[in-house]
């Protein structure tokens, strides 16, 4: 399993705290990566992406076959511990009144990747020349898309862009979306939240994700242009790429990676 990647979050230009987390490991067998992004005052905001961060790579640590029959309802459960919990405080603890937060996750193996995801965090792949948004945001302006009244141009810059529609904290039960695809060496991954994904469009992400430019490069390119263009929120990415077994020999890539958990 070789993946090369890099992971950050800013706080953006506006924000005075992150209420972004994320998640970035790798074994032998697989990586897992997490962008949660949180809301709710008093700082709970922080406090629910940072347990969903945890709870969701907690209960993933151990799975390792991305082709076992089981790792859908692994990935599906994981992300209904984090809502429990969540959403037990909520109830329990009154300066946590609705605090949520979004959670997209990805399981990376040499040939399998599996994508757990609540929100509107997204996750993007980049094959042969193009890119496609692998994750579909629970907001209210992608069910205006999906109804045909906007352009995901349009959503983008729309007032009510940051209303989701689903996330982890808000009810006892959630539905996460859970779904599985093939993986091939070369393949580019990013993981983002909406202070990323609102700043900059589409295009402009397709450029620098499939540039041939290290992850490190692409991470700081994308944060840097996110504030550049405004850094009204958080700004979260993270950068996987799939490697050849035999670029571990040289020195242009770092594989296995460490755990690597920032907050704020
Ligand atoms: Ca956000």
């Amino acid at each position: 399993m070789h993946l090369a990647v890099a992971a950050r979050t800013d706080v953006g230009r506006i924000r005075k705290g992150n209420e972004d987390s994320l998640h970035a490991s790798a074994n032998a067998y697989r990586g897992l990566f997490i962008v949660a992004d949180g809301m709710g005052g008093h700082a709970a905001g922080e406090i629910a992406s940072e347990m969903a961060v945890e709870i969701v790579s907690h209960d993933l640590s151990d799975l390792n076959d991305l082709d076992s029959p089981d790792a859908h309802e692994r990935v599906a459960q994981a992300l209904r511990d984090a809502n429990r919990a969540v959403f037990e405080r909520t109830r329990t603890e009154r300066d946590k009144l609705g605090m949520g937060s979004t959670v997209s996750a990805l399981l990376l193996s040499e040939s399998r990747y599996v994508v757990g995801h609540v929100g509107d965090s997204r996750i993007y792949m980049a094959r042969d020349g193009e890119m496609r948004q692998l994750t579909k945001d629970h907001s209210l302006v992608q069910e205006q898309v999906d109804a045909g009244l906007l352009t995901a141009e349009q959503a983008r810059r729309h007032p009510q862009s940051n209303v989701i529609t689903r996330c982890i904290g808000m009810a006892d039960e959630i539905e996460p979306d859970v779904f599985d695809g093939e993986a091939r060496v070369g393949d580019a991954f990013l993981l983002a939240s909406d202070g990323l994904t609102g700043m900059i469009d589409d295009r402009r992400i397709q450029q620098l994700l499939m540039s041939r430019a290290k992850p490190e490069r692409i991470v700081d390119a994308l944060i840097q242009e996110a504030n550049v263009n405004g850094g009204n929120d958080n700004i979260t990415a993270v950068v996987v790429r799939v490697l050849e077994v035999e670029s571990t020999n040289t020195d242009r890539e770092v594989t296995p990676i460490p755990p690597v958990r920032t907050h704020g």
